[in-house]
């Protein structure tokens, strides 16, 4: 499913042709950054205009990943994060997390301007749709004030359907990620940046140089950038600190008034609602449904549930994309920036945005640049060295209890369940047990492919997902196209391939 700011541009983004007969081996880099978003880009320009030289080697296109399938709201009105970090007890952690997101926002604001890229303001509005979320909306408002952000209350939005109050704050931000991309990609080429897209990373030997192993051959770097979403490499165990949840977004063409703002519910089920212009009209963008990546049995639900809550409420809307995508929420509300452990200040990373990168991806970036310069940003100190509270860890241990149980109960199921004998219909996936190994099968655009149903990271047996068409890992979110195509998460292999015909049994 493709999103509007992917759909809606039909010249790629320029990025360096690869050379025809892979890297020149051994080619080596001031800093090598692994992977084409938001925070890779940034990370990779502002390395460069310091004078750095830099490659950046992307697996996909630039952008592919989730931010070009974001909402991509600048704001710093988080849904209910601030209270979320509150209740954790450090005032210290929250104003740094606030200050950080800040400097991101006040970063890309004044370099859009400098650039002359589209950006719109509007206010950020976060509401009650509950009773019940009402009292998470006071706490959010206590948290918002005890950091220094100017919030309001409000009531009465110019929305079509019943709220229970609501948090304003003004003057935020909203643009098509994709521009931003291509704008940033353009600037890391003109400070003599590498931008190469099809190069999938599978390690990193640390050293001086490191070694970066990618799918066209090898390059050397001083330091390596990991900014794949959730980092690739296992040192530091960053797979089992985040979780991967994945939500649903969909653009509509409305007759009559589009609401003004920007908007997200604070409680379930969440909805967020932003306009887009394009061309002479402006499409209305709304969003929900998130779930952990492969636990969910019908995506397609998923889908549905979201058009038929957009047609009660916008009568008439006609649907022109829908897409999915996702992200990765730490235990703490708070990402994870730095030094990657036992790499010796060699490789540095960023993930655990809680889907609020387009602020927190640019304070990563902020962040890793002046550690790799020999800087120091406070709010950045008190972020990236806080310690582990006991909840989090408690929080930690109950997710990865989960995990295990996914674990086992992937294998047993799929060891229990033999595959049916005809293929599947059209469109759907069945894992099952062939040949006493988990196997999963699919039929997509008439073609039937099996695969080993076992994820190529930690083993855990993955699951259909019928939105998508997608192999999904419901341990760490890896994902992989019905041909058995790695498309994100931690793992770096394809699943194996067991044969590709169009009959099964
Ligand atoms: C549905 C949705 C809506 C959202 N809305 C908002 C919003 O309104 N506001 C907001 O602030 N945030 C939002 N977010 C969050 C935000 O979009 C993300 O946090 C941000 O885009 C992450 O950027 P990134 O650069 O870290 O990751 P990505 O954009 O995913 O980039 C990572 C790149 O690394 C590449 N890669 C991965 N592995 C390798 C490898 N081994 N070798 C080479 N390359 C590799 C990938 O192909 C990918 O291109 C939203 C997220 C979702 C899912």
């Amino acid at each position: 499913m493709k999103s509007l700011w992917i759909d809606r541009r039909s010249d790629p983004v320029p990025t360096d042709p690869l050379p025809t007969d892979g890297f020149e081996s051994g080619a080596r880099y001031d800093a090598v950054i692994v992977g084409a978003g938001l925070t890779g880009l940034t990370t990779a320009l502002l390395l460069a205009r310091a004078g750095r030289t830099v490659a950046v080697l992307e697996a996909r296109s630039v952008g592919a990943v989730t931010t070009g399938h974001s909402t991509a709201k600048l704001s710093l009105l988080h849904g209910g994060v601030l209270s979320g970090i509150r209740s954790r007890g450090s005032s210290r952690v929250l104003a740094a997390y606030v200050e950080a997101n800040r400097e991101g926002q006040a970063w890309m604001l004044r370099y859009l301007e400098d650039h002359g890229v589209d950006v719109q303001r509007r206010d950020a509005i976060t509401y009650a749709g509950t009773a019940e979320g009402v009292e998470r909306l006071d706490a959010e408002y206590e948290a918002s004030h005890a950091a220094d952000l100017d919030v309001e209350r409000i009531h009465g939005l110019d929305l079509p359907f019943e709220t229970h109050g609501a948090l304003r704050l003004r003057d935020q931000a909203q643009f098509d990620p994709m521009d931003v991309l291509r704008t940033l990609a353009a600037d890391v080429r003109a400070h003599g940046g590498a931008i190469v897209e099809g190069a999938r990373v599978n390690d990193v030997e640390t050293g001086e140089p490191s070694r970066v192993s990618t799918s066209l051959g090898e390059v050397l770097a001083d330091v390596v950038v990991l900014a794949t979403g959730i980092p690739i490499l296992d040192r530091g165990l960053y797979f089992a600190k985040v979780r991967a949840s994945r939500s649903y977004a969909q653009a509509y063409r409305v007759s009559g008034e589009l609401p003004q703002e920007m908007y997200l519910s604070i409680d379930a089920p969440t909805r967020s609602l932003r306009t887009a212009p394009v061309g002479d009209e402006r499409l209305l963008l709304v969003g929900g449904n998130g779930h952990t990546v492969g636990r969910e049995t019908d995506t397609r639900r998923l889908v549905d549930d979201l058009e038929q809550w957009t047609h009660r409420h916008f009568p008439g809307a006609e649907r022109t994309h829908a897409w999915s995508a996702q992200d990765y929420e730490s235990m703490n509300l708070v990402p994870f920036v730095g030094w990657m452990p036992r790499t010796g200040h060699h490789v540095t990373l960023a993930t655990g945005y809680n889907k609020w990168g387009m602020t927190n991806g640019v304070a990563a970036a902020l962040s890793m640049t002046a550690d790799i310069l020999g800087g120091s940003i406070p709010w950045a100190k008190t972020l990236h060295h806080r310690i582990t509270l006991p909840q989090d860890v408690a929080h930690g241990v109950a997710a990865n209890a989960q995990v295990a149980g996914r674990l086992a109960s992937g294998w047993v199921s799929s060891n229990v369940h033999s595959l049916p004998d005809a293929p599947p219909a059209e469109g759907e996936g069945v894992v099952g047990a062939y040949d006493k190994e988990p196997t999963a099968v699919s039929t997509v655009d008439g073609t039937t492919c099996r695969l080993s149903a076992v994820c190529t990271h930690l083993g855990g047996i993955v699951t259909w997902n019928g939105a998508e068409r997608t192999w999904d890992c419901p341990l760490h979110g890896s994902r992989f196209d019905s041909a058995g195509r790695l498309l994100e998460g931690p793992a770096v292999d394809d699943l194996e391939r067991l044969d590709s015909d169009d009959a099964v049994g």
